[in-house]
């Protein structure tokens, strides 16, 4: 039997870590950097490599698996609707993505006229949205420098880091990047040639990938107030911060940053938020969300689609992975935890973190040294997968399921983690 064929029957594959590595680079183009481990199972916020070594999984496939992995509702659910009827196209529809539109529009708090398009990504919901944009007819973009919002052409343009950009130059025009929280920036931007060329302001609330940085109370309100008065579209791109992930099922509902605003005045209201990530609890899907009618018309048939985009198999696992989050309060949860977790580190009191931002279970422990990349290679050694999101911060994202045990298990270890990896950066100066 091949090994393809023992994995599809359920086979335990059977190669070493290096075995399986080795063959990796033979075959992917190297766009990640070589990975040092292969991982074969999951449980809960557990993942398990080929080796049988076992990790707490600690960045849930980067802010993506909510539920943590093989959760028997999710399970459940994709192998009943593959059973069932797996994909058609949008040419007809579907219950499920119907049933989801309607929940998403629900939970988002998105009022008459808002609408939803499917998509399979983030990248592809900020298309989107970058689309949606073009159709004022106005030339410019503001984004925010530090901001991501994915790999695909039109996301890139969007996303301000450098070296992402500069090899696929020249990039679809018109987009500017201003200092993130600074509403003097923002204001001097939208005036800079005039009252009206400005189509849409693109924010993250919390910025993920430019290493966790939460928007300062008020900027939302602020850049709501001024995108209105310009006339201009606000998108608010939650690919990361969504879903529950930061104590509100979406990070800009909080009460700082637009929660209070939209109590008092629902046209406090975002124009487009897109989603994806955490959406299918780890089954790829991803979402545009428009706020309005007069939003929702600026595309028109014909001018955007997708073949994958909500397909049946993708909206069971969104609806599954809705439905749990809400049956077990995993929202709430994701605050608690988050909580905890961010005193219990700061509680430790060592000499080596400085800080630790984010909001939920979207987490940055700010280091004092920029030594995040040897931290986090220890950490893998020690059982825990982190990632540096900068050079001077590791990030935790874990599966909303975290419970604060789980939570406690790695704090106890961070201390050792943090001598590991003094020692190690000193022995390799030495
Ligand atoms: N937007 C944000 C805020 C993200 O964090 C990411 C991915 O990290 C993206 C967009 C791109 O999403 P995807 O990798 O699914 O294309």
């Amino acid at each position: 039997m091949s090994d393809v064929s023992a994995v599809a029957q359920g086979a335990t594959p059977t190669l070493t870590t290096p075995e399986w590595l080795a063959r990796h680079a033979r075959v992917h183009l190297a766009t990640y950097g070589p990975p040092s481990r292969v991982l074969v199972r999951g449980q809960g916020a557990w993942v398990w490599d080929a080796d049988g070594t076992r990790y707490l999984d600690l960045l849930a496939g980067i802010a993506t698996t909510l539920l943590g992995h093989a959760h028997p509702a999710l399970v459940a659910a994709v192998s009943s609707q593959l059973a069932t009827l797996g994909h058609v196209s949008n040419l007809v529809a579907t219950p499920g993505q119907i049933l989801l539109a309607e929940r998403l529009l629900d939970v988002c708090g998105v009022g008459e006229g808002g609408r939803v398009f499917f998509c399979n990504s983030g990248a592809e919901a900020n298309e989107t949205a970058f689309k949606i944009a073009r159709r004022t007819g106005r030339p410019r973009i503001i984004a925010a420098e530090g901001g991501f919002h994915g790999r695909t052409m039109g996301a890139l343009a969007l996303t301000h880091k450098q070296s992402y950009r500069t090899p696929f130059e020249p990039l679809p025009a018109g987009v500017e990047h201003v200092p993130f929280g600074d509403v003097a920036a923002l204001d001097d931007a939208l005036r800079r040639n005039g009252p009206d060329d400005v189509a849409a302001v693109v924010l993250e609330p919390v910025q993920g990938e430019g290493g966790v940085n939460v928007a300062p109370p008020g900027y939302l309100a602020a850049a709501r107030r001024l995108t209105r008065d310009h006339g201009c579209l606000l998108v608010l791109d939650e690919v990361q911060s969504g879903m529950g992930r930061t104590g509100s099922w979406l990070a800009h509902q909080a009460p700082h940053h637009l929660g209070a605003a939209m109590a008092v005045d629902p046209m406090m209201a975002p124009d487009v938020v897109t989603l994806a990530k955490g959406l299918g609890g780890g089954v790829p899907i991803g979402a545009a969300l428009t706020y309005s009618a007069e939003v929702s018309a600026l595309l028109q048939p014909g001018q955007h689609g997708t073949t994958f985009g909500g397909n049946p198999l993708a909206a069971a696992a969104a609806l599954a992975t809705l439905d749990v989050i809400a049956a077990d309060g995993l929202v709430a949860h994701a605050g608690d935890v988050g909580r905890h977790l961010r005193q219990a580190i700061l509680g430790i009191g060592h000499s080596g973190i400085r800080g630790v931002r984010g909001e939920g279970l979207l987490l940055a422990v700010v280091l004092a040294e920029p030594v995040a990349a040897t931290v986090a290679r220890v950490a893998l050694e020690s059982g825990f997968i982190v990632n540096a999101v900068s050079p001077d911060a590791i990030r935790l994202a874990p599966p909303l399921v975290l419970t604060r045990d789980q939570a406690d298990h790695f704090v106890t270890a961070l201390p050792d983690i943090l001598r590991r990896t003094t020692d190690t950066l000193e022995r390799a100066r030495t």
